[in-house]
């Protein structure tokens, strides 16, 4: 097989050996990709401390199909996102991202997910701080949806009734929607009322929403993630970041 060119983005970055690393990669028509970038830790690398999460750019590698580590050949940079790293809380929503994405990681093209992380990554990199935990909220939502799990908000899960935004409803983190008032009472659920709804709506259009209580936002992403994404396997990013925002 040739070298090929993949737009990338560094999902994770490791040392392996005393001299190299391994990357995984977020690749535009080749899914996520785990390379070796030989030489990445020696002094006078060519590729120059670059290496790190978040960091977008070409990666030029020999592909060779059925291999799990391929080699890399060269990067070349176009975005760093440093900035993502020198904020406890942005870090801890470009990580989310990052791992929310390597757990659901598949080699297959996904050009719209590539872009919708991308996107993410940016708007926590230019996020005020004031908007902040309601952006790591949006592009994790958002992304949720990319992935495939998106929460059923608009009609009930039991008799498909379309649900009007006055009404209370329950949501159900199992089964990944809601219920209305007349299903709610026979089902498990937790109150979901309309305010809250309609945040989590808006949300996951990648809307800037003003919350009140975050912290049952974040309950309920974590409760959602459990059932949909993660299969009861902690993700560490959301521990570290609900850690950092309780710090901030
Ligand atoms: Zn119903």
């Amino acid at each position: 097989m040739g070298l090929i060119s993949l737009d990338s983005v560094i999902l994770q970055s490791f040392a392996y050996s005393e001299t190299s690393k391994i990357l995984r990669l977020l690749t535009r028509t080749h899914g996520v990709r785990s390379v070796i970038a030989k030489g990445a830790l020696r002094p006078r690398s060519r590729y120059g401390g670059i290496l790190e999460p978040f960091t977008d750019g070409v990666a030029t590698l020999h592909l060779k199909e059925g291999r799990d580590l391929q080699t890399l050949s060269g990067f070349e940079l176009r975005r760093s996102r440093q900035g993502l790293g020198r904020h406890l809380v942005r870090f801890g929503g470009a990580s989310l991202l990052g791992e929310l994405v390597l757990r659901t990681a598949s080699e297959e093209a996904h050009p719209e997910l590539f872009d919708a992380f991308r996107r993410g990554l940016d708007a926590l990199d230019r996020a005020a701080d004031a908007e902040l935990e309601s952006a790591v909220l949006a592009e994790a939502w958002h992304l949720i949806g990319h992935l495939g799990f998106a929460p059923a908000l608009d009609a009930c899960l039991a008799c498909g009734r379309a649900v009007e935004p006055e009404e209370a409803t329950t949501f159900d983190h199992a089964a990944g929607g809601i219920r209305c008032p007349e299903c709610a009472p026979s089902a498990p659920g937790r109150p979901l009322p309309p305010h809250a709804r309609e945040a989590l709506v808006r949300l996951g259009r990648r809307e800037r929403v003003p919350l009140e209580r975050t912290a049952a936002h974040w309950q309920l992403l974590r409760r959602f993630l459990a059932h949909h994404v993660i299969e009861g396997r902690e993700l560490r990013s959301l521990a570290f970041l609900e850690a950092a925002l309780t710090a901030a």
